[in-house]
């Protein structure tokens, strides 16, 4: 019939059907994928995210038209980018959302809509599709870098800041608990502990100021979340007269922060590869649009997933990691100055 021909048509010109093609509902036509994302603070979402998932979705679909937003850190706005992708006839989702719980709601709208829904980055109950990195493994390897940092300079004491991330972000809390599971048993004390809200920087920037007169004398070092909190707090640090600066953890491997580590300024960052991230996502949510199923090879909750495996840097391998896989060339690191 013309609707199976129909389908039969948006198949070839989305090509790559090795992800399968079950049954969808094959209205014909090009599909609309719509990439909803967070904020744009964190430089990784404009930066990586969106033009590697824009390549990925091409790659994947020839013909797929991207619908794009950004909630720079608001749930309401979010929602309402949401609504209007699929008012503009989104048929899927690729959501990373600034609240997993509203997300959840956001989701079954969706679904109740036959759209199928990509949680990307972060969780959300009852997506279709899951892509994301070992969230707690990231908070262990900030925290026992930290550690090693602490005990390579002959410390085995002292006062510790936690600076975590925005408590509506569900990988926040895997980052706290993962770090909390070294740290909490590490001989160091956590003085003082933040959950930063919207991952803002100034906000991570504020609160290390206002502690700095209480644990300023016995801090050796700062756990923070992220390259954005962990720029803050190097900036609250350096405002203080805090000499030498303490290890501060990070992570995203932002270029601001390879710089600071290249300068001493921050410990280490995390490095999560977010090519295959992009590129599983992109897949996936080509695989649901076309009725099919995407690409998992694990579970959470339930949900189909693509879990990749965060990498720690540190001064000592900036080379291997980031320069070797293109993200940077030693010549945007290394500007003059
Ligand atoms: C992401 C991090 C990012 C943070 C702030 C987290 O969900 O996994 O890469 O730094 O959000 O946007």
């Amino acid at each position: 019939g013309l609707a199976v021909s129909a389908l039969a048509t948006s198949l070839v010109a989305c090509g790559k059907d090795d992800t399968g093609s079950g049954s969808g509902s094959g209205s014909g036509g090009a599909k609309k994928v719509a990439l909803l994302l967070p904020e744009s603070k964190t430089t990784r979402y404009e930066a990586l995210d969106r033009p590697l998932f824009t390549e990925a979705l091409k790659a994947a679909c020839g013909d797929c038209q991207l619908i794009y937003s950004n909630a720079d850190q608001d749930a309401a706005k979010q929602q309402q980018q949401a609504e209007a992708a699929l008012t503009q006839g989104a048929n899927v989702l690729v959501l990373d959302p600034v609240d997993g719980k509203a997300a959840a709601a956001v989701a079954a709208s969706a679904k109740a809509q036959s759209v199928p829904v990509v949680a990307y980055d972060r969780f959300i109950e009852n997506a279709n599709y899951y892509v994301s990195f070992e969230n707690e493994a990231v908070g262990k390897l900030q925290a026992q870098t930290l550690v090693d940092a602490l005990k390579a300079a002959g410390k085995t004491s002292g006062n510790l800041a936690m600076i975590n991330g925005s408590p509506t972000d569900p990988n926040a809390a895997d980052f706290k608990k993962g770090a909390h599971s070294v740290l909490d048993s590490s001989g160091f004390k956590i003085a003082a502990e933040f959950d930063t809200p919207d991952w803002s920087p100034d906000k991570a920037q504020g609160w290390m100021e206002g502690q700095l007169s209480a644990i300023k004398n016995g801090l050796v070092g700062v756990y923070a979340a992220n390259d954005g909190t962990a720029g803050g707090a190097i900036a609250a640090l350096k405002g203080g007269g805090v000499k030498p600066l303490p290890p501060v953890t990070g992570q995203d491997s932002e270029l601001a922060a390879i710089q600071r580590i290249i300068a001493g300024d921050q410990a280490m960052t995390i490095y999560k590869a977010v090519k295959p991230q992009a590129e599983a996502a992109a897949k996936g949510a080509v695989a649901l649009a076309n009725g099919g199923k995407p690409e998992s090879t694990t579970e959470k909750n339930g949900v189909p997933s693509t879990i990749l495996d965060p990498v720690a840097v540190t001064k000592d391998n900036i080379k291997d990691t980031v320069v070797k896989d293109n993200i940077y060339k030693v010549t945007d690191i290394c500007t003059a100055s």
